[in-house]
């Protein structure tokens, strides 16, 4: 536990607080608050657990790891009904703890912090994050593995999850034969969070399966139309309610490249922006395997069969919010085409993923057809470079113009409700961290603002220049695993 006045409030979640919490959000100002919220006093009925888990990391069953610097602090349920598990990020060492200190620095709780609540913005399920809480502790870490251990600034961050129970959580139990204890884990995630699946249903494990197949699947696709890349999609870091947990070196692709990696400790591209996909169908084998010993052999042919479906469930939802990105009603047979063509222009133009959306959002069909590409529209000005872009612009083109009573108007209104403006790129937290570090914490408060609206412009972003193109000084920016 750490000394009070060492402890300071970088930032606080108004929604978490307000709506998940039923807390003012002026409660944050006092010293409770502190108190509460770094895991300095514990709440009325908590009691802190540290859950234990294993996971397949980098494709090799890691044996056990577990929560080794998170503390389950408990279940809160809402003036909603709404059960929400709240754990402490950062907040010392646990029995899993290993090695570790139990600790997380600055940097990586201010981007967990910040990209948690801006995915949700985004409408991308994911964990929550309430506040952020910096210490005076010096941590002592190896950022890039290079024998260079520095001291850096520790934060403590209050996450919600409805639950935070992963993939690893069922494996550690299978590999250790505890077949009870992960029937009984089974029971429990099922009980409180598939309510659709019967309790008496004999197949009730084979029908979980099927969903996290198939949230596994929407999840992924939501990441990638978004162009969000986790970076270290390990089993023990794959929720099995499919929300996005453990932010690390995660990133947003800018420049369109298949292979973006954002981790520079993941060489060989394993969790590249290209790979999510198949990766997530690596974990849900890896799911498939720890269930196996409660399955019957019926019931096992059944899972290998259902996991089957994963392709299908995840390139027709992919379809469905490309074609939203780009403002299609109905279905065409050519949209498939469509989707593809543009995204091979972006490969090839390197075109800021982001904002050749938005842009294509902004423009007006009139402006398209004439190839009037503003100025500003500088992803759009990228793209239009190719030389197939006159084609696909006309293609485009008789596509909206098949949509019947749409006006253009109605499509670049819906294009920007799906279409971001801003995204948290690695130079917008680099530069609100390298503040926060000197204790200033007011860019970590604006981009926190800015990302709970990604998809209205808005002034003071625009003075930041939150979507223009990345500074040049953001080329040589790095996310490693140390955090
Ligand atoms: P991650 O890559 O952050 O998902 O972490 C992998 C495993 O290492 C998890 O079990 C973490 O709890 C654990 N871990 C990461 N950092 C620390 C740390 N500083 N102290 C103790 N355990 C840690
Ligand atoms: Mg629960
Ligand atoms: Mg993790």
């Amino acid at each position: 536990m750490q000394e009070i006045n060492s402890l300071r409030v970088a930032a606080v979640s108004k929604e978490v607080l307000e709506e998940l919490l039923d807390l003012n959000v002026s409660v944050s100002q006092t010293p409770h608050f502190v108190h509460y919220f770094s895991g300095g006093k514990l709440w009325h009925g908590s009691i802190p657990l540290a859950h234990r888990y294993g996971g397949h990391q980098f494709g090799v069953w890691a044996g056990q790891l577990g929560d080794g610097r998170a503390h389950l602090l408990g279940e809160y349920t809402n003036r909603n009904g709404e059960r929400w598990e709240l754990q402490l990020k950062g907040s010392g060492k646990t029995p899993y703890s290993r090695s570790g200190d139990g600790r997380a620095v600055l940097r990586s709780s201010v981007r967990e912090f910040l990209c948690s609540e801006a995915m949700h913005f985004l409408g991308v399920p994911t964990s929550r994050a309430a506040s952020i809480i910096v210490s005076e502790e010096p941590i002592w870490r190896d950022q890039f593995y290079n024998g260079n251990v520095k001291k850096e600034r520790g934060a403590i961050v209050l996450r919600l999850a409805k639950s935070w129970f992963r993939i690893g959580s069922l494996e550690i139990l299978s590999k250790a034969g505890e077949l009870d204890l992960l029937r009984k884990l089974l029971d429990f995630v099922i009980e409180e969070h598939f309510p659709s699946v019967k309790s008496s249903d004999p197949d009730k494990y084979l029908v979980f399966y099927s969903k996290v197949v198939a949230e596994t699947a929407q999840l992924i696709s939501q990441w990638m139309s978004v162009g969000f890349v986790h970076g270290v999609c390990n089993t023990d870091n794959f929720s099995l309610l499919s929300v996005t947990i453990d932010y690390g070196p995660f990133g947003f692709m800018e420049s369109y490249n298949p292979n973006f990696v954002p981790n520079t400790s993941d060489d060989e591209g394993r969790y590249s922006i290209g790979n999510q996909a198949d990766v997530g169908l690596f974990n849900l084998e890896k799911l498939g395997e720890a269930l196996w010993p409660v399955l019957s052999p019926e019931q096992q042919t059944l899972a290998m069969q259902l996991l089957k479906e994963y392709p299908r469930i995840y390139h027709e939802r992919f379809h469905e919010l490309f074609k939203s990105k780009l403002g299609l009603l109905g279905s065409q047979e050519s949209d498939g085409y469509l989707i593809a063509f543009l995204l091979k222009l972006m490969e090839d133009t390197g075109a800021d993923f982001t904002m050749t959306f938005r842009h294509l959002s902004e423009i007006s069909a009139r402006q398209l057809q004439d190839l009037a590409i503003p100025q500003e529209m500088w992803a759009l000005q990228d793209l239009s470079a190719h030389q197939f872009f006159s084609e696909w612009v006309s293609l485009y083109l008789k596509r909206l113009n098949r949509q019947g009573e749409d006006s253009d108007a109605e499509r670049r209104n819906r294009m920007k409700g799906v279409n971001p403006r801003y995204v948290l790129r690695n130079w917008m937290a680099e530069s609100a961290i390298r503040k926060a570090e000197k204790d200033d914490f007011s860019e970590v408060q604006q981009l926190q603002e800015v990302l709970r609206r990604p998809f209205q412009e808005q002034e003071k972003a625009e003075g930041a220049e939150y979507a223009a193109r990345p500074p040049r000084w953001a080329d040589s920016l790095r996310v490693s695993c140390s955090s």
